[in-house]
């Protein structure tokens, strides 16, 4: 039997549904799906990814039956829509949009009115009775035909008009007669007649061709390629082609064209949300040119707008509309985002997707959804993606008074921001590469701005509204945007913007609280928000789930008290160092670094002892009885030494030591390779008197606090950067002997665990002699990564990026784990560990505590628990719950 290449979409005959998003793209399935739940859906085709996947693996050519398959499939919907493509009484019109598996909003072409010509616009005159309409239709079609076949500027065709309304004294698209658009279509076909040195095609066959060929072509234009690397879609999956009959939204004041949300995608507020244009077709909506009317009435009076809303307008249609929403959510149990068009009062319905949301509305959603019994608290968990929880922790204004409001626009996006104003896309990457912070003014963004919005930290557009592509765009990316603001004027030429008078240069700062829709002058101060009901609630539900335990990596008590306020668990790591890293402290480390003889640096050692002491009660105080790992000192030598004259004088006065001789002994210990030069337990071996400070530290820390207040704290002392049994054995005996010290200077009985970190390959693989003299193993994947790979983790940046670019490497290691590799080691190391110690505790410690991804890595080889930076911590709370669900369902 003959390759299936195409898939028809239509009341009974339907051959798709949404499981078939890889093969039709989501737009392709869900029409399909939405055909067999029997709403009104203008009958179809998709013909599926697998030709676009075919197109390019044979220099851009079709597979030989598709003409076939194509035109059966066109017999269908002629049969389907009664009317008949190329007809010279009933014409069928076309649609050809793109559709890839996952949504790309406005990366990829599309044509409208296709199958227009001289002879079939005289028929859909005849049918509709509606001239103005019909050349109205053919222009359109000419101009995205021309632009995205036939690769004329549009900017040649917008000039036609403009300079034909000016001839005329119009102001206005709508002044515009039936005659005036005649003109114009035959101005437009002289046009692409002197582009291109033949006649605009009047034949629909080859019309239709050309644009399937062009939306294939689109899948691999720049823009589309950089949404693909930004949102980690495959080069491999390619898009459908869908072809559908035209409803006609711009036929007369009984037609009209809307995009709607089941629930609002910016509060999660369960009300239907969302815009129409009275005549018009579908991209007049997004373009921004006019603006949309709401479609409810309690969403007209909120935004005190005196334009009608649809539920007075058409309330028919209204009505069924929400009974299609209703549907729509059921059958999909989420959100869903719906195009419709209304031809001569008949309802169709064009499109229904995941609606993208703020991860606030996003939690509110899933949250009531569960109360709704839509959906289990365990697919509300399954469905928050965890790095998105970020946005949640975004600031918001703390206080404006003091602060002019120079303008409003739309509350397109939550959070607040302030940057330097820039006015195009590439000047806010340049800036933000230049480290500022810049927001992005646009009259209205399109998908060329995506960089800039990506460098920018809020967007601000004149024109275009709730579901303008700023807004679309900014939402996704959880980023503050103000939209449709029209009291600003942008003036590029002069690098500008006049509000109200007030001239605003280019980087001149503003401030935007995306929330309100206000725009500030200056710098508004920001607070932390407070996290919300659903949060606290979606997060119990994944604690019940999972199995791993949350700790934090965290030595400052208000890095402890954020973690604990998002639910750590314990501390995973304290490094120490970073202990010592302010004021007189790092000058005492330098002190005892740079010290020539034991005495002088027992003498640096004495003065941090209290320090130390006093911090680590502090801690503990704070975790309560709550497990925390402290680390022994780990410093990479050239991070502590002194390097500027200022310093190494400020250091030789403190130790009462010439300078030039301090200089001396700083040069001495300079290293061409700090990273894998004296730190961790090399320095440890080498000056165990650093071991005993910090060893008495931590037990006179606990003594002290057992005596205090009865607390029973059992500190878990970490050794660093251990590659033999012996260097951990060394140093362990160290700490034994100041504990007995300890244990008789103040007639109490310790209770600690001493283990190590498991960073470097050679500990992995000897992780069973290691294990009989440790306790717990944490891996470091930070230097984990380092070292398996030899990449210095200080010096990555140079080229990672290139790996990535080039796809040597897909994601950076340093980020998410390189499971094969480095994960590999991991595996071996809790293996071979655990055959030696069965009751081993093992954690992970590196940045990959707090990603995802390597998150459920590390549920798969059955480590205790991750520990990362407290703003991570609910990310690996929620991470972990899904790796659980995913695990079990992969079981
Ligand atoms: C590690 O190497 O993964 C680790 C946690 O230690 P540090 O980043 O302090 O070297
Ligand atoms: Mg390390």
């Amino acid at each position: 039997m003959a390759k299936k290449w195409v898939y028809f979409f239509g009341g009974k005959e339907t051959e798709g549904n949404a499981s078939m998003r890889d093969l039709l793209g989501g737009k392709g399935a869900n029409l399909a799906e939405m055909s067999r739940l029997g709403l009104p859906v203008p009958p179809g085709f998709s013909i599926s990814t697998e030709v676009c996947t075919h197109y390019y693996a044979n220099e851009q050519s079709y597979p030989d039956d598709i003409k076939e398959q194509v035109w059966e499939a066109l017999k269908k919907v002629e049969r389907l829509s009664g009317k008949r493509f190329g007809d010279m009484h009933s014409p069928l019109m076309l649609s050809v949009r793109s559709g890839a598996r996952v949504s790309m909003p406005g990366m990829m072409d599309t044509v409208l009115n296709l199958g227009l010509n001289s002879k079939s616009v005289l028929a859909l005159i005849e049918k509709s009775g509606n001239e103005r309409f019909a050349y109205d239709s053919y222009r359109r079609f000419i101009q995205m035909y021309s632009d995205v076949v036939l690769g004329i500027d549009v900017g040649e065709f917008e000039d036609i008009l403009e300079d034909y309304k000016e001839d005329k004294g119009y102001s206005q698209d709508t002044q515009m007669s039936g005659a005036d658009w005649k003109e114009i279509v035959n101005a437009y076909k002289v046009l692409v007649e002197e582009e291109l040195d033949e006649s605009f095609p009047e034949s629909p066959e080859a019309q239709l061709w050309g644009a399937i060929g062009a939306v294939f072509k689109s899948w691999m234009v720049p823009r589309a390629q950089t949404y693909r690397k930004l949102h980690n879609i495959s080069e491999d999956w390619g898009t459908a082609v869908n072809v559908q009959a035209m409803v006609f939204g711009n036929m007369g004041e009984d037609c009209a064209t809307g995009v709607a949300f089941t629930r609002n995608p910016s509060t999660g507020e369960k009300a239907l949300y969302g815009e129409f244009l009275i005549n018009a077709q579908g991209e007049d909506v997004v373009a921004g040119i006019r603006t949309p009317q709401d479609i409810t009435e309690a969403s007209r009076i909120a935004a005190g707008s005196q334009n009608p809303s649809l539920e007075i307008l058409m309330p028919d249609v209204f009505s069924q509309f929400t009974h299609i929403c209703e549907k729509l959510e059921r059958h999909y149990k989420d959100m869903q985002d719906l195009e419709f068009t209304v031809e001569q009062g008949k309802l169709w319905m064009l499109q229904t997707r995941k609606g993208k949301r703020t991860m606030s509305a996003a939690l509110k959603i899933a949250v009531e959804m569960v109360e709704e019994e839509l959906i289990s608290e365990r697919e509300a968990v399954d469905r928050i993606d965890p790095s998105s929880l970020d946005q949640l922790l975004h600031p918001t204004i703390a206080e404006s008074a003091g602060h002019e409001e120079l303008t409003t626009g739309l509350p397109a996006s939550p959070g607040a921001a302030y940057g330097a104003v820039v006015f195009t896309a590439d000047e806010a990457e340049a800036e933000k590469a230049n480290g500022n912070p810049v927001i992005l003014v646009r009259v209205e963004t399109s998908p060329e701005d995506i960089h800039g919005m990506h460098a920018a930290l809020g967007v601000l557009t004149t024109r275009g509204g709730m579901t303008s592509h700023a807004a679309v765009v900014a939402r996704g990316m959880g980023k503050p945007c103000i939209s449709g603001a029209g009291g600003i004027r942008v003036d590029l030429p002069r690098q500008q913007m006049i509000i109200e008078g007030k001239i605003i240069n280019k980087g001149d700062f503003i401030t935007l609280d995306g929330s309100s829709g206000r725009v500030f002058d200056g710098r508004v101060e920001m607070q932390q928000p407070e996290t919300s009901q659903e949060f606290r609630r979606l997060m119990e539900w994944a604690d019940d789930i999972r199995r791993m335990k949350v700790r934090t990596n965290a030595e400052t008590p208000s890095d402890v008290k954020t973690a604990l306020s998002f639910g750590a668990e314990g501390i995973g790591l304290c490094r120490t160092e970073h202990m010592f890293f302010q004021g007189e402290r790092i000058l005492s480390v330098r002190e005892m670094i740079l010290a020539d003889t034991k005495v002088e640096r027992q003498k640096a050692l004495a003065k941090l002892l209290p320090m130390q002491r006093q911090d680590l009660i502090q801690i503990f105080e704070l975790m309560e009885e709550l497990p925390v790992t402290i680390r022994l000192l780990d410093p990479p030598l050239h991070e502590f030494l002194p390097k500027t004259e200022k310093e190494i004088e400020e250091v030789a006065l403190n130790m009462g030591v010439n300078s030039e001789d301090l200089k001396e002994r700083a040069q001495e210990l300079h290293e061409v390779n700090p990273m894998l030069g004296n730190r961790g337990c090399r320095l440890l071996v080498l000056f165990p008197e650093i071991v005993e400070m910090q060893a008495r530290a931590i037990f006179e820390a606990t003594a002290e606090l057992s005596k205090r207040t009865g607390a029973t704290v059992k500190p878990e002392i970490m050794v660093p950067l251990v590659g033999m049994k012996s260097e951990l054995e060394n140093v362990r005996s160290t700490i034994l002997s100041v504990a007995k010290e300890v244990e008789q200077e103040n007639d109490v009985s310790l209770n600690f665990s001493i283990g190590t970190m498991i960073e470097l390959p050679r500990a992995a693989l000897r992780a069973e002699d290691i294990a009989e003299v440790a306790e717990f193993f944490s891996f470091g994947t930070n230097d984990l990564t380092q070292t398996t790979f030899g990449i210095s983790r200080d010096d990555a940046a140079s080229f990672l990026g290139n790996y990535q670019e080039t796809g040597i490497l897909k994601l950076d290691p340093f980020v998410s784990i390189d499971e094969k590799g480095v994960g590999e080691l991991v595996s071996i190391g809790v293996r071979r560990g655990k055959s030696r110690r069965p009751d081993l505790k093992v954690g992970i410690c590196g940045e990959h505590g707090g990603d995802p991804h390597s998150i459920s890595f590390c549920e798969m080889i059955g480590l205790d628990y991750i520990s990362c930076s407290p703003f991570r911590v609910p990310i690996a709370r929620l991470a972990a719950a899904q790796a659980v669900l995913r695990s079990s369902s992969s079981r």
